[in-house]
């Protein structure tokens, strides 16, 4: 009775109501008790209790809750009819026309690399001041990706993730010296009573003093190894290429804490195959190359590089072993293989997306990041640290991966996998259009890890030619067209898979199968 009235949804719906289910759930597990001798009560008083709850608070609210993004862009109908919304392509924002830059000649002088000129035209980001950016929906629907692949990789070796803030105290930079030596990378500011801060560009400083204000730490603990992955800043004097050379920018940063240099070198080499399967994941071809380690300190450091011609480090790599170094760590005559001498070292260009360094005890030291040994005496921690651009890692596959036309994403981070496009209206197979929905609706119903992953492309005012050069630079790794081909007995769809450039015709069930096999994160 009242599930007429009010078109209870579905379960996955459920979360819409929130603000009313706890009346809701109540009352429907009163009514559903079979047999009850309140049954029949419940069921006259039911309709009018419902009907007030209406009255009082709106339901099906157009602003919908957040979280469930296909939600947004159902019409009220749809919902009523219980069938899944389909994530709309005219009602996502992504506020750049897909115009060529090229052909906007403000803004030629600005794009300084592939990534930034095809994250822009496609509406990924959009510039606010030298070197920050505002990242729109698709960029943090790629990013918070990501960040769940580093999470699994961290938390898959013992790492622990937590919050630091922002806001770093100058004493703890000036204990460790860093404030005068970071110059002006460091953003400096004073709060209202006079006292400096910097924005934290890292946080070694931050985590070791966090650790040794813990009293009680025993060498059971270790190896403790904390991260975080949040903003963070750096005075560059010239930011360019986009997302690759900001001032503004999301880091993962790790930091290992363990009883000796022996255990903190194995913490080091587990870090280091953790960032080479993550880099594998995204299907990213990454170096490991010796580096320098600069103001972090340290006496071992590494570099994750991804080959590219826009990169500003330049690297060593041996042509007979796995010998890589930054040209930076070697002098500049070596041509000869230092690892095997006898492989010749060639030069190439990569950006950096990863950094490790072992820091031994240079800020245990000086905070005093103890813990207590077996013999329960103090004892000073041995320390890592281990970052990872986050953004960088976002721009960096782009610009490596990506045609001059458009961009290609590692498919498991891509914003959406696969964007349906109907026929154009009014063409000669426009009566195919509701196939394009059922297609939407069947991959959500049979493939529950692709929900929020399809997009519709309802501008259907567009003939199929242009919507498909719009899907080709946003670069959705499966793009499906209904057009002919669904007019057949057994519905063939065109099926384009963007990484490879294939093109298949295939059934429902052949596309199902196919796009089954895609891994989400
Ligand atoms: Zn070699």
């Amino acid at each position: 009775m009242f599930c007429s009235l009010f078109t209870l949804p579905t379960c996955h719906c459920l979360s819409i109501y929130s603000e009313h289910l706890p009346h809701t759930l109540t009352l429907l597990s009163v009514v559903r008790k079979p047999g009850s001798a309140m049954e029949p009560a419940v069921h006259r008083v039911w309709p009018r209790v419902l009907q007030r709850l209406l009255r009082r608070t709106p339901i099906l609210p157009k602003r919908s809750h957040s979280g469930c993004a296909e939600h947004n862009a159902a019409p009220a109908s749809a919902r009523s009819r219980h069938v899944r919304p389909a994530l709309l392509v005219s009602r996502l924002y992504q506020p750049s026309s897909l115009r060529d830059v090229g052909q906007d000649t403000r803004l030629q002088g600005e794009m300084t690399c592939k990534s930034q000129r095809l994250m822009h035209q496609a509406g990924l980001i959009h510039p606010s001041s030298p070197g920050c950016y505002y990242y729109l929906p698709a960029t943090v629907r790629s990013m918070e990706k990501l960040v769940r692949v580093i999470d699994q990789e961290m938390q898959g070796i013992g790492g622990q993730k937590l919050d630091m803030p922002s806001l770093c105290s100058a004493d703890l930079w000036k204990t460790s010296e860093r404030w005068d030596l970071m110059g002006k990378e460091l953003i400096r500011l004073k709060d209202r009573h006079g006292v400096d801060y910097c924005l934290g560009p890292t946080h070694e400083e931050a985590v070791t003093t966090l650790v040794a204000h813990q009293a009680n730490l025993s060498y059971r603990q270790l190896p403790l190894l904390l991260y975080q992955i949040t903003r963070k800043f750096r005075d560059e004097p010239k930011p360019k290429f986009g997302l690759l050379r900001g001032r503004e920018f999301y880091m993962k940063d790790m930091y290992s804490f363990d009883v000796s240099e022996e255990e903190a070198h194995q913490t080091y080499e587990s870090v280091c195959q953790a960032y080479a399967r993550l880099f594998s994941r995204l299907g990213l071809r990454c170096v490991q190359v010796q580096a320098d380690a600069g103001n972090i300190g340290g006496t071992l450091s590494h570099e994750f590089q991804l080959p590219s011609d826009i990169g500003e480090d330049r690297l060593l790599v041996c042509g007979s072993c796995s010998f890589s170094a930054n040209v930076e760590t070697m002098s500049s005559d070596r041509s000869v293989c230092p690892q095997c001498e006898t492989g010749t070292l060639v030069e190439s260009k990569g950006i950096e997306v990863g950094h490790t360094f072992y820091l031994g005890k240079k800020y245990s030291q000086v905070f005093n990041a103890n813990f207590s040994n077996a013999q329960n005496k103090p004892s000073i921690a041995e320390m890592g640290c281990y970052g990872l651009g986050v953004t960088r890692i976002l721009a960096a596959a782009i610009e490596v991966m990506s045609t001059e036309e458009g961009i290609r994403w590692p498919g498991l981070i891509a914003p959406y996998q696969i964007c349906v496009l109907p026929p154009k209206k009014g063409s000669k197979v426009d009566e195919v259009a509701a196939l394009a929905d059922d297609l939407v609706h069947a991959l959500g119903e049979a493939l529950p890890h692709l929900r929020g992953e399809v997009v519709l492309d309802d501008r259907t005012q567009m003939t199929i030619g242009k919507r498909l050069k719009d899907a080709s630079k946003l670069g959705y790794p499966y793009v499906v067209v209904v057009g002919q081909g669904a007019l057949e007995d057994t519905p063939r769809f065109e099926v384009i898979c963007q990484q490879t450039g294939e093109t298949m015709f295939l059934s429902k069930d052949g596309l199902l199968n196919l796009v089954g096999r895609v891994e989400t994160v």
